[in-house]
């Protein structure tokens, strides 16, 4: 009897190995442009590393910076912020949720980004959270830090109605579903949720300004720290305004990776193999 059951495991598994090895055979599969960053986010010992790195470090640091009134992580923040309370802006989107399912379906079915399939995805709420993020924001909001999300999640209205945009509460529900119990809706700031409030995350920086002293910002894109980043700047461009905020890069800056989409591939202004750097064989 056992033997039977032996046997019928293998060939289940066989079945299935089969399949996958059928599924990867695909033209479709592994030479989609995502198959290899995918497949690091979701697979990788490596990349739970670094995120849990950064996460650790924003926390070791946290308590001195925090201590440090003078301080402040936002470029748009002017004027006497000393007395303000503090506050952490993280991005969501690949900074405190992952969305790597997402991909891996964009790659399964061989489509493109949409914003009809990303809507269905985010009222899911099924994403799971970046490794580290959620005990950080514990820990800060522990210590009294308000936690504020500026996510380029945009406000849409859905057919059957929901509101003007529902897609505030999915992003919440998610949230706490992955055990950030303080986050609130007033805390989180999703595109368009007013008319100034565009994919442009400046002028959601100088709201959060008027009311708090910005402490750290976390995020995954170049957007998420500074302005006039999304387009029209070249990788050259981009990297002297990496270089000229150095000492903010683990201090009160932090950035997730993210191999798998962003400004930094919007902003290839030539075909993208150009930017391959190669040499003479
Ligand atoms: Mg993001």
């Amino acid at each position: 009897m056992q033997n039977i059951i032996i046997t019928m495991a293998w060939l289940v598994l066989g079945l299935s190995a089969v399949s996958i090895a059928a599924d990867d055979a695909r033209p479709n599969i592994q030479g989609h442009s995502n198959f290899n960053s995918t497949l690091w986010v979701q697979s990788s010992a490596e990349y739970q590393a670094n995120t849990l790195a950064l996460y650790n470090a924003a926390r070791h640091g946290l308590k001195s910076v925090l201590s440090d009134k003078t301080r402040t992580a936002a470029l748009e923040q002017y004027g006497d912020y000393s007395q303000l309370p503090p506050a952490i802006i993280l991005d969501v989107d690949e900074t405190v949720l992952d969305n790597s399912p997402y991909q891996a379906r964009q790659i399964r079915t061989n489509t493109a980004f949409s914003l009809t399939s990303w809507d269905h995805w985010v009222s899911l709420r099924e994403a799971r959270a970046v490794p580290g993020a959620v005990e950080f924001i514990n820990y800060a909001a522990g210590l009294g830090v308000e936690i504020i999300y500026v996510t380029n999640r945009q406000c849409l209205v859905r057919k059957g109605g929901q509101g003007l945009c529902p897609q505030k509460n999915d992003t919440v529900d998610n949230l706490r579903a992955v055990g950030i119990t303080s986050v609130t809706p007033e805390n989180v700031f999703l595109k368009n949720e007013r008319k100034s409030w565009t994919s442009e995350k400046k002028s959601r920086r100088v709201h959060v300004a008027k009311h708090y002293r910005i402490a750290m910002l976390v995020g995954d894109d170049l957007g998420d720290f500074v302005a006039d980043v999304k387009r029209n700047t070249s990788p050259p461009e981009r990297a002297v305004k990496i270089r000229s905020n150095q000492e903010r890069w683990g201090v009160v800056w932090f950035m997730l990776p993210n191999p798998t989409y962003g400004s930094w591939m919007n902003s290839l202004q030539k075909p993208p193999s150009s930017y391959l750097r190669s040499y003479e064989y």
